[in-house]
């Protein structure tokens, strides 16, 4: 045990004391699995034993209470274990076909807050960040326009109607501590604007050489600038043009801010995956430049995300994920058939970067 001799109790326990037993005994013994209905799999070890797991829908940000019913559950169908999948998803697993069903059927009684699915040729959670609830650099929210999203297509997150899985992420910002640029469908929270500059606070809350530093274009200077009293400070200039409204600089200067309601928004990029063991990883490319921050429930961006999965639902080939859609059928006819409008936003033009460096894609503003 590596926990052995451990001579504080900081830091997390070991993992495999939370392992099932089932899986710790067939550790290394796994020949295959196979999804038997949409949320459920079973694992077969060599030895002939069998993982029965079942996979519920969860959300990222859970209450307490929530968090106990899980539990609860665990504890009656499951010897006490459970354990969360990378997109928030919720697995409850047992070792034979009769425990199986009594998790089923208990499952059955909490279907308004333990939907099954998500598994295979399906839109599982969707993978977010932080957003307005916990990050300072955010354009768009993260739980909300991902619940207002995953509501409409509900739907496919409990069947396997797809041609392929279609794997839907969201970041606030592009920094993309979401990874946004890997997914079949990303929603992008994006900046349009450069910072503002709050002069009455700058020389008190931030170390200027700092803020100039954190700039990846060079956008900042340093610069003399008049305060509300009318004294003189040391403060910076941004070159709105560079600028790509990152936030890097407001990451180390907070009277730098850029968030803003009219420039904040949502740009909607396709065609990312990750590499297999058959394929190398795509990007995410911009097919929608921006839309509004529509609160409570962002409806551009639901409407938008519908058009293009059931454009490629329709179109595309069994197995096929949505990037290798859109280049077998050639960007042109995605556009037509998702039904987008086609805007030079979509165009990378680095030839043209002789006053700006703003000609990517993703910072066309
Ligand atoms: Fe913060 Fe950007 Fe990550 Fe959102 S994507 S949580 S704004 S770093
Ligand atoms: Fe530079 Fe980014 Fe700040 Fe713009 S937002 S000035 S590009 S650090």
């Amino acid at each position: 045990n590596p926990m052995e001799g451990r001579i504080t109790d900081l830091g997390p326990r070991y993992y495999g004391d939370f392992l099932p037993p089932v899986i710790k005994e067939n550790k290394g013994k796994w020949l295959y699995h196979e999804i038997l209905e949409p949320g459920v799999l079973v694992h077969v070890s060599e030895t002939g034993a069998k993982v029965y797991t079942v996979r519920c829908g969860s959300a990222r940000l859970l209450t307490v209470n929530r968090v106990r019913l899980y539990c609860d559950i665990a504890d009656k169908c499951c010897g006490g274990y459970l354990r969360f999948t990378t997109r928030n998803n919720v697995e409850f697993m047992v070792d034979s076909e009769d425990k199986l069903a009594a998790l089923k059927a208990e499952l059955a009684s909490h279907k308004d807050v333990l939907p099954i699915g998500g598994t295979g040729a399906c839109v599982t959670n969707i993978v977010h960040t932080q957003g307005w609830v916990h990050c300072h650099t955010p354009a768009t929210d993260a739980s909300g326009p991902v619940k207002a999203v995953m509501d409409d297509l509900f739907e496919y997150f409990g069947s396997m109607t797809l041609p392929a899985q279609v794997r839907i992420a969201l970041a606030c910002c592009l920094n993309m501590c979401g990874a946004v640029h890997a997914s079949d469908i990303a929603i992008l929270g994006i900046h349009r604007k450069p910072p503002m500059i709050d002069n009455d606070r700058i020389s008190g809350v931030c170390e200027i050489p700092l803020a100039i530093a954190s700039c990846p274009l060079g956008a900042v200077k340093p610069a003399k600038a008049t305060n509300s009293a009318g004294e003189e400070v040391k403060s910076v200039k941004v070159n709105a043009e560079r600028c790509m409204f990152c936030g890097n600089c407001y990451t180390m200067c907070p009277a730098m801010p850029l968030a803003d309601p009219e420039g904040d928004g949502i740009a909607i990029l396709v065609g990312g995956k990750v590499s297999n063991s058959k394929s190398a990883p795509k990007f995410s490319k911009l097919v929608v430049p921006f839309l509004p921050n529509t609160t409570p429930r962002w409806p551009e961006t639901v409407a938008c995300v519908r058009q293009i999965l059931e454009a490629y639902a329709k179109d595309a080939k069994k197995y096929e994920r949505l990037g290798e859609w859109a280049e077998r059928i050639g960007w042109e006819k995605f556009f037509e058939k998702t039904g987008l409008p086609f805007t030079e936003k979509s165009i990378d033009d680095y030839r043209l970067a002789y006053d700006t460096w703003r000609t990517t894609t993703q910072f066309k503003y």
